[in-house]
């Protein structure tokens, strides 16, 4: 038994607004298919893990030292990937980069957020906003989406006007639905915000709608985008999320960033992945293609399925999804539970997996 398991979380002096709260917890179990938390299911190729290696150990020699507290160099890559792939032209000045998108959307609530100070986001959509929000204290303002998941931006922009919170979450493609917003959807809603607009683009590459860096060079006072390598980049493991803003906004983040926060072999492995992306975004059309078919198959099967231009599918109708999803698990698939009833959300994995998935999908309680 380890020493102090008699001291519950109730017996310590926990911040009270803490108290009963669930931590975030997506099931990290060993099943033959894993297709609960949106990553890409095609492993680094052999040139890339070479790759990184290399890179990890020319930086391993000077591991006394703490690394580039400001990571030029890999803001750098990240702006010339950014701008390649999204035709804006941004600079190093333009990007900033932490331990996952969650960090970044972590500081900018620790910037712009926090007590006194409210967050909206349009419901449901990913979890982690509120739980960032309630760690930085920041109040969370739940704004319901249409009954089918999509977003009316008309009457967004009015709760927006009505509520003025100081950041506004909007997530396209949403997660868990699906759905993203046309960037002329965005616009009204910007501009009806008082303050920071975060678009959440974790999935941006598996979309063909144009990004919202696109508006970056008309709102430079308001809008954020954050993006991830945790999915399309196939780099989840390596913690790295970025946002693209006006330099003024990677100013005010610097206030509150803690001092060295990516590792030298963070930096040193994202940017020799970043120099792998044209092979490693290959994988993108292929699940797309892959998605498509899911999502297809499914409906086939007589089940309702919520389009998507992301990496995963949210479908039902289930009696108990929380049952539906324990009877994928019993058949080696595991999925998600989002807390939307009747509804699962599963992440589209390789042609095999997909197949295994759409089996088990012919066999479970519904
Ligand atoms: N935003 C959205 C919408 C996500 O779905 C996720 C991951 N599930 C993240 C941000 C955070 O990802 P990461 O911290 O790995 O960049």
């Amino acid at each position: 038994k380890p020493i102090g398991e008699r001291v519950e979380l109730a017996d310590l002096p926990l911040r009270e607004d803490l108290r009963g709260r669930t931590p975030y917890g997506a099931p990290q179990l060993d099943v033959p298919v894993r297709l609960n938390t949106n990553e890409n299911p095609y492993p680094p190729t052999p040139e890339l893990v070479a790759d990184v290696t290399r890179a990890v150990a020319e930086v391993a020699g000077g591991l006394h030292r703490y690394p580039d507290r400001d990571a030029v160099a890999l803001r750098e890559d990240l702006a010339a990937y950014l701008s390649t792939s999204t035709g804006v032209p941004l600079t190093g000045r333009n990007l900033w980069a932490a331990n996952g998108s969650n960090e970044i959307i972590q500081q900018v609530l620790q910037a712009f957020g926090g007590p006194g100070r409210t967050a909206l986001g349009f419901e449901p959509s990913y979890s982690m906003h509120p739980i960032i929000a309630a760690g930085t204290r920041t109040e969370w303002a739940p704004t319901p989406r249409r009954a089918d998941f999509s977003l009316d931006t008309e009457k967004a922009a009015e709760t927006v006007d009505a509520r003025q919170p100081d950041v506004v979450f909007v997530t396209s493609p949403n997660n868990p639905t699906g759905q993203s917003i046309p960037t002329r959807d965005l616009r009204g809603l910007i501009e009806a915000a008082p303050g920071m607009v975060v678009v959440d683009e974790a999935y941006a590459e598996f979309s063909s709608r144009q990004s919202a860096v696109s508006l970056l060079a008309d709102y430079p006072g308001k809008l954020i985008v954050s993006r991830t390598m945790s999915k399309a980049f196939a780099f989840a493991g390596g913690r790295l999320g970025y946002l693209a803003a006006a330099p003024a906004v990677v100013d005010a983040l610097l206030l509150v960033r803690l001092p060295y926060h990516l590792s030298a072999l963070t930096q040193a492995a994202a940017r020799a992945s970043l120099r792998h992306a044209a092979e490693t975004l290959g994988s993108v059309a292929k699940l797309a293609a892959e998605r498509d078919r899911v999502a297809e198959a499914l409906a086939g099967l007589g089940f309702d399925v919520v389009p998507s231009d992301a990496n995963f599918v949210l479908f039902g109708w289930f009696e108990d999804a929380r049952a539906t999803w324990r009877s994928y698990l019993e058949r080696g698939v595991l999925i998600r539970d989002v807390g939307i009833a009747g509804h699962l959300r599963v992440t589209v994995g390789t042609p095999e997996e997909n197949d295994v998935f759409l089996a088990a999908s012919k066999e479970v309680d519904r």
